[in-house]
């Protein structure tokens, strides 16, 4: 099975990155002796890394992205746009005294736009901003002096 004649000067059927498709290539290095390091496409002259058509067209999934775990090893703003590309819900003006649940989307008149984490308890909630987290307040009966007709 392990017959594998592969070597410099050899033609070779590789994915080539800038054709998009797998095209004929000559061999240019090998890593070992069944090993094929780099490959020059016939069609565009590219010179790159052997790439097996089959693994190019049919990639292995990526592991998902998984918030909870991978959290701490991002940055606020990244957090913060992932957050944010993935919120479903129309932005809302923030206001002390409008309710606000996890995954909500506000607008806050300094941070900016943000999505709620976290609902505290205690009129509080937790909030991501591009710039990090705050807690913020809702949900906070504000006396009315005199009743609101519209
Ligand atoms: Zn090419």
């Amino acid at each position: 099975m392990a017959s594998n004649n592969s070597s410099v000067g050899k033609e070779i059927v590789s994915y080539c990155g800038k054709c998009k498709k797998a095209t004929d290539h000559i061999i240019t290095s090998m890593v070992t002796s069944i090993r094929i390091g780099k490959c020059q496409c016939t069609k565009c002259k590219a010179v790159h890394n052997y790439k097996d058509p089959e693994d190019a067209l049919n990639p292995k999934p990526r592991k998902a992205w998984k918030p909870s775990e991978k959290k701490s090893d991002l940055s606020p703003t990244i957090q913060w746009q992932q957050a944010i590309a993935s919120a479903t819900g129309e932005p809302r003006p923030y206001a002390m005294d409008a309710h606000f649940a996890a995954g909500d989307v506000i607008d806050h008149a300094t941070f900016g736009r943000g999505i709620v984490e976290n609902d505290l308890g205690g009129s509080k909630i937790q909030v991501l901003f591009e710039t990090g987290e705050r807690t913020l307040v809702h949900d906070k009966c504000i006396p009315v002096a005199a009743p609101v007709t519209e």
